[in-house]
Parts: structure tokens; sequence; C-alpha cells
């Protein structure tokens, strides 16, 4: 395998990974291009002081079984792993998480680099919620622990949580970060070790954070990161017969792949964080400002690349026209541009592909005749811009409202009674979240009951925390992540009963 070293890519500025002759990656020199960004380059890293070398390799289907060896030989009884003190492993999480906040400017700029997401989005929200998560989980370490059970007096029965063993983990590239953060933490804290696979678009952080593991001095072995794609590296995890369990955040179809590759394997466990149709309903009583902001916010965030998207917002016809004019005045608030400038709030999609993809939908839109309000158009010469969208008067049976867009478009339906809501709400193979916008408790608690999502947010939008689960129902996916929660999908429970000879 030849080893390439590849200097950071911004899709942004132009340069990009090629893929040059079967499978190696390398920068094409002959693109006249590369010469006027040579010049950008050279200025923006003297700018940034950051020499941002790495070594890249597409890891192939055959690099997975000896990810997956030095996994299993790391986390075997009596390995330093295994023995070490778990108030010990919790420290070694703090020291990751205390070197991220030493380079977080490297890994935002990075993060950003890669995805094309605002730099003080990276900066703040993806930074702050990947240590938030790594702390966490460090307090957990030396506070697992089973339970001792009555039953009758000839036998003590007490259970242990143990280890899976070798976790794997198929990162997207939404929240490249993050994501990493979210399945490594809770596996980590309960003595397991990993195998990870970061998505091909957006492999840098995991890179980094690959280096401040072996620099906080994690044993060899535990955390393996093997940067490759889907149909190869990520469908060798969802088969090997080594891994007992995979997380995977991703697309439905692909979901599906993993569930059928554990079933015909060794029926490893998984859980799935999939997509969403996620609504949202306000009622005539709400704060209708925050309601407009914070839905919007909700539809937008990330160019709308988030499985929480907003993406259906049911009004309240009473409110609705002066809902639908102050989400366009709000709208023009964004600022669009150059993701490492801190002023900008609106980056480029991802790459060619869900560009495309977006680009259909806003025109199946306007074709199945939903009223656009705003946006709906590509922006520049260069990169994957899209206009933040409104569309208003759409239709259930339309296809921006019943697929997931995954792109910048806000999508706001009218209803005229609470129930017509929650049916209209639940009438989708998704179930990931919703919010309700309301000042009446009793109205937020009972349409929230009724609402049939793993979270339900009451006057707020996308306010995840670590300490509280995420996960979805129905096709949004299986088990949770985070919390306390997310440690059962990470433990074996062994119960050990012991038969006493004498009772005395
Ligand atoms: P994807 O599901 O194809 O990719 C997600 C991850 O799965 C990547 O690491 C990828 O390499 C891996 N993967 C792909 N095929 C695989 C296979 N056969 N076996 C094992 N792993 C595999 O998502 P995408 O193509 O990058 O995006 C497509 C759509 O998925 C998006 O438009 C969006 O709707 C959805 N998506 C959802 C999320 C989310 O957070 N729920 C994140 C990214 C994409």
């Amino acid at each position: 395998r030849e080893e390439l070293y590849i200097l950071i890519k911004s899709q942004y500025m132009g340069w990009q990974y090629l893929v040059d002759g079967a499978d190696r990656l390398a920068l094409d020199r002959t693109d006249p291009e590369w010469h006027r960004t040579e010049q950008q380059r050279t200025e923006w890293l003297k700018g940034s002081q950051l020499c941002l070398f790495l070594s890249l390799s597409k890891s192939r289907r055959s690099d997975i079984p000896r990810a997956v060896g030095a996994a299993k030989a790391a986390g075997q009884r009596g390995s330093p792993w295994r023995r070490m003190d778990t108030s010990s492993r919790g420290m070694l999480l703090h020291k990751l998480a205390d070197l991220m906040e030493r380079d977080r400017l490297l890994l935002a700029t990075l993060e950003t680099l890669d995805t094309g997401k605002p730099f003080l989005q990276s900066f703040f929200i993806d930074l702050d919620g990947s240590v938030k998560t790594l702390r966490y989980y460090a307090g957990w370490a030396d506070k697992i622990h089973g339970k001792s059970m009555a039953v009758d007096e000839s036998f003590m029965c007490l259970t242990k949580h143990e280890p899976v063993g070798v976790c794997g983990a198929i990162i997207p590239w939404n929240f490249p970060l993050l994501m990493f953060i979210w399945k490594m933490a809770p596996a980590l804290s309960c003595g397991n070790t990993v195998v990870i696979k970061p998505a091909e678009q957006t492999p840098l952080t995991a890179l980094h954070v690959g280096s401040l593991i072996k620099e906080a001095g994690f044993p060899p072995g535990v955390v393996n990161i093997v940067p490759g794609f889907g149909p190869t590296a990520g469908a060798a995890i969802a088969s090997h017969m080594d891994i007992n369990k995979v997380a995977f955040t991703g697309s439905t179809e692909v979901g599906q792949l993993i569930k059928e590759a554990s079933a015909k394997s060794n029926l490893k466990r998984v859980t799935l964080e999939l997509g969403g149709k996620n609504p949202c309903i306000v009622f005539a009583d709400c704060d209708l400002q925050l309601a407009v902001a914070e839905t919007q916010k909700g539809a937008l965030y990330n160019q709308g690349q988030c499985c929480t998207a907003a993406s259906r917002v049911f009004v309240d016809e009473s409110i609705y026209e002066e809902f639908v004019r102050r989400s366009i005045e709000n709208v023009k608030k964004i600022v669009i541009g150059d993701p490492l400038d801190p002023q900008t709030s609106h980056g480029p999609q991802i790459d060619q592909q869900h560009f495309d993809k977006i680009m259909d939908l806003i025109k199946s839109g306007k074709e199945e005749g939903a009223r656009l309000e705003y946006g709906g158009a590509a922006l520049g010469e260069k990169g994957f811009f899209i206009q933040p969208t409104i569309f208003s008067g759409v239709k259930d049976h339309m296809r921006i409202a019943k697929e997931e867009i995954f792109g910048p478009v806000q999508c706001i339906f009218s209803f005229k009674s609470p129930q017509e809501a929650i049916e209209r709400a639940n009438s989708s193979q998704y179930g990931l979240v919703s919010a309700v916008f309301t000042t009446s408790m009793d109205r937020a608690l009972s349409v929230s009951a009724a609402l049939e999502t793993g979270t339900v947010w009451i006057n707020c939008y996308n306010a995840l925390h670590a300490q509280t689960p995420f996960g979805g129902y129905k096709m949004s996916g299986n088990g949770r992540e985070l919390g306390e929660y997310a440690l059962a999908e990470y433990s074996e429970v062994k119960a050990v009963t012991i038969k006493l000879s004498e009772t005395l």
C-alpha cells in the first residue's frame, strides 16, 4: 500500500483530492487551478502558522482485519487496558479532552476545511460538544457497576457490567468530529476498544484526534482509525466476526445494509442513527419571534445537513401569514461566504452529488406547486453554495414534504387544529426529533406525549446535551447515543449466581 502525503484539501478554495489511478489519492498538479491556489495555500499556511501535512491512505477491505486484530489484542483480559484502574481510564479521557482544547483552533480549522461549515460553528458548537461529551463519559468510567438481587437466602445473585469487546463505528460527514466522539467516548468509558471509520469526505479531524490519542497515552490498539470508503472499509466492519457491536450514523439505506450484514455475520449489536423528516408545531399562542428564529435555525443549521433538520414546520393558520413574513425577514440576515471568515453563517454543501440532489428537490418543490418565498438558487461559480430557501404552501404529498432534503430548505405548512397537526407530524416513516412552540405548558406536554419521536424540544431547537439520550423512533434508528442510556449499548451484563452451602 502506498502512503501519500497530501496537503489539506479545501473544496471551497478549489483544492481537491483526485483518485489517481486505481486507489491512491493525490492532488492534480496539472490543473491550472493548482498554481493559483498554491499562492493562496502558502499565504494561508504562513498566516495561520499551521503546517498541515497529514498522512492519508485509503483503508481497504483487507486493512480492517488488521485493525480489528489490534483492537482485540488491546482489549483482551490481562491487557494493560483491561487491567487499568477505571479512574485512570477516566483520566485518559480527560487528558484527551485537554489536548483537544489545546488544539481547538487547529481542529476547528480542519473541520471547516473538510466540511465547509462556518468556522465559528466548528470552533464553538462542534468542539464544545465533543469536549463536553468526552468529559461526561470520563466521569462515568469509574461509576459503572452492577447490582445485587434479592432471591432466597440460599443464593446470592449479582450482575457485572463488562465491555462488549471490539466496537466498530461508522461516521458521517456532517458532524465528523462530534459523531466520532459520541461513539468513541462511551465505548472507551465502558472499557471497550474501537475501530472507527470516518466518512470518506471528511477524515481530517479524526486523524488529528488519532495523534492526540497517542499523545494522551492510551495503550496501543485501543483506538484504531481506518479512513476509507463505505462499500469496502465500512462493509468490512459491519460484517467482521470479531466486532461485537457497530454504531452507525448516516442514511437509512446504509443503516439497513449494516443490520443485514450483522444478521448474516455474528449478530453483532447494532445502533443506528439515521434520517429524519422532523416536524415542528407552532401554535398561535407561541412567542412568535422565538418560534421564527428557532425553527429557521433548525431548518438551515449546517446548511441543512443535519439529521435533526426542522424540515416540516406546521404553523397555526391564524398566524401563518405573519410567520412566513417574519421568516423571510429573518433569513435575509444570514451571511453566506468563505467558511473560514468568522462573519460567515452559511457555507457550501458537502459535495457535487449532494448539491445536485438538493437542487433537484428544490426544482420538484417549484414544479409541484409550493410557493418559493426566498432563495432556491445556486450561488457563485465555484463551490457548492445554495441560497437558504423558504417554501410556503407546502402540501403533504409533495416530495419536499416527504423526502429528507438534507439541504438549506425550510418548508412551511399550515394547520387548523392540534389533532390535525399531530396526525400529520406523525405521518412519516421517520421519528427522530420534533419541536413544539407554545406558551401553554399543558399543551406542550400533551402534544409532546402524542409525538412519535425520540426527542421533543419545547420552545427550543437542536438543544443537545451529553447528559440527554439521543436516538429515533421508527426508521430513524435503533438504540440511543449520549447520556447514561448509551452505556447500556456498550456493556454486556453478566449475572453471577452463587449457591451458598451454609445459611446461618
Ligand atoms: P451514507 O449513509 O452513505 O454514509 C455514512 C457513512 O456510512 C460513511 O462513513 C460511509 O462511508 C459509510 N458507508 C457507506 N456505504 C456503506 C456500506 N455499504 N457499509 C458500511 N458503511 C457504509 O451517507 P452519504 O452518502 O454520505 O449521504 C447520503 C444521505 O444520507 C444524505 O443525503 C442524508 O440524507 C443522509 N445522511 C444522514 C446523516 C445523519 O446524520 N443521519 C449523515 C450523513 C448523511
